[in-house]
């Protein structure tokens, strides 16, 4: 490290991932970074949510995505799914795994990390460096009062079926992020975007938390998640394609039949599933509206097992499934 531009594992830590400023939303950091492990205090009364993602390049990313964006989504991920269980987050650590020290990569990765840390209340508490193949871990713990988290379980029939934000841009955004000759109209560069930068939908799954029966994000594709929905609660999911909502962004990109597939198993959008008592869905569409969250009412839970899918009333199949890494072929894309 003597001028050599050499930089040490110490020295990374030290740099790019010890913050001063990083108070958790809810709780208190005992020790964070620099100790042999993270001491953290949860509320009283207060039950801890833990999530863990793993995004590997060339598999959950395209090889040479840009670092900020790999930052952004490795934490986002995991938002999502304490966002799911009506959780606040409070704390990360972060299992990196390099092939080389680059400054300028590490830069950018975390400051896409730390953005959307501190829009959060994250407070990044500890990790491990190692070098080998691009592949970033992110754990975020989170808290929840003893006994409310939001689960997938607890539908009953006659619930209906909500899900914040549109579906099937990310889906779309991979697709322009991967083609060799990059649109770069408007409406592409805002599609590529949402799969670069997820928002997970923190405000909105804490506030549905009490007004919600069930809840579960979307991050593998509508048809596979809304079977896993329904199977939670044992129930039949009626949804009508016709009520899902796309934006104008991917309508204008894609033709109707693409947009629906990407709608239904295009993945990575990261929205939040909920089942809502028809009573209760007003008080819900209030809660999103106050998190300036969109939220649309896509179909109901009945008696019965597996997904419904119709177009305007008839019958629908949708063409793909939900996204599997132990199904089909051995990688998502290679480059
Ligand atoms: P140990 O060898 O005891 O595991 P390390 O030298 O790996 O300790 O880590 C030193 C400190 O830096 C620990 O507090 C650890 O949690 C933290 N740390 C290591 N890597 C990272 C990282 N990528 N991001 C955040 N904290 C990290
Ligand atoms: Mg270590």
């Amino acid at each position: 490290m003597a001028g050599d531009g050499h930089l040490g594992e110490f020295e990374l830590i030290r740099r790019y991932f010890t913050r001063s400023d990083g108070r958790p939303a809810a709780g208190v950091t005992v020790a964070g970074i620099g100790d042999d492990a993270a001491v953290l205090r949860i509320p009283a009364g207060c039950d801890l949510v833990a999530a863990v993602d793993t995004i590997v390049e060339g598999r959950h990313f395209p090889r040479g995505s840009e670092p900020r964006s790999i930052g952004h989504r490795a934490l986002a991920v995991n938002l999502s799914d304490i966002a799911a269980m009506g959780a606040t987050p409070a704390w990360a650590t972060l299992a990196l795994t390099l092939p080389a020290a680059d400054p300028d990569w590490l830069e950018g990765f975390s400051a896409g990390l730390f953005e959307l840390a501190r829009r959060h209340g994250v407070d990044l508490v500890g990790g491990d460096t190692t070098a080998g193949p691009l592949t970033v871990s992110v754990q975020v713990l989170g808290v929840v009062p003893s006994g409310e988290a939001l689960r997938r379980g607890g539908t009953r029939a006659g619930d209906l079926i909500a899900v914040t934000g549109t579906l099937g841009d990310a889906g779309a955004g991979l697709e322009i992020a991967l083609s060799p000759r990059r649109p770069e109209d408007r409406q592409a560069l805002a599609l590529a975007q949402r799969f670069l930068y997820p928002t997970p939908r923190v405000e909105f799954g804490r506030a549905a938390r009490r007004i919600a029966r069930a809840a579960m994000d979307v991050s593998d594709g509508m048809a596979g998640d809304l079977a896993k929905f329904a199977a939670a609660g044992g129930l039949a999911a009626h949804v009508d394609v016709e009520r899902l909502p796309l934006s104008a962004a991917l309508l204008g990109f894609a033709p109707l039949e693409r947009a629906l597939d990407h709608a239904l198993a295009g993945g990575d959008d990261y929205e939040l599933l909920v089942a809502v008592g028809p009573a209760e869905a007003a008080r819900l569409a209030a809660a999103a509206e106050e998190s300036a969250t969109p939220l649309t009412v896509i179909g109901e839970f009945r008696a019965g097992r597996g997904v419904h899918w119709t177009r305007g009333g008839h019958p629908f199949t949708p063409a793909r499934g939900g996204f599997d890494h132990f199904a089909g072929p051995s990688t998502q894309f290679t480059d």
